[in-house]
């Protein structure tokens, strides 16, 4: 499968991935997702996997990887993505005494 370029997109920014953990990906297709839980339902398609797309203004304007597009990729279990989360949560955690 092509791996997306993360950083091509501008990287995986900590504030999108943390909302996309509220969000709720519903498989519909393959590599097609219903992305449901924010101000709107939104469509992903991850089946160009260099250039993921989702109708939302965030990706549409911005040309960013946005919420939709994260939440998908973890519904599939990225191993990018879920490391993402991993380094949020030590974040969020803060230093280990
Ligand atoms: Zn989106």
């Amino acid at each position: 499968m092509e791996m997306i370029d993360f950083e091509g997109a501008g990287g995986v920014e900590t504030g999108r991935l943390e909302r996309c953990l509220g969000l709720t990906a519903v498989r519909v297709g393959l590599g097609r997702y219903r992305v449901t839980g924010g101000d709107e339902p939104h469509w992903v398609d991850l089946r160009s996997q260099l250039v993921p797309r989702c109708d939302c203004g965030d990706h549409l304007w911005r040309e960013r990887v946005c919420k939709h597009i994260l939440a998908a990729l973890l519904r599939e279990g990225d191993p990018r993505v879920i490391r993402e989360v991993g380094g949020l949560v030590r974040q969020l955690r803060g230093p280990r005494r």
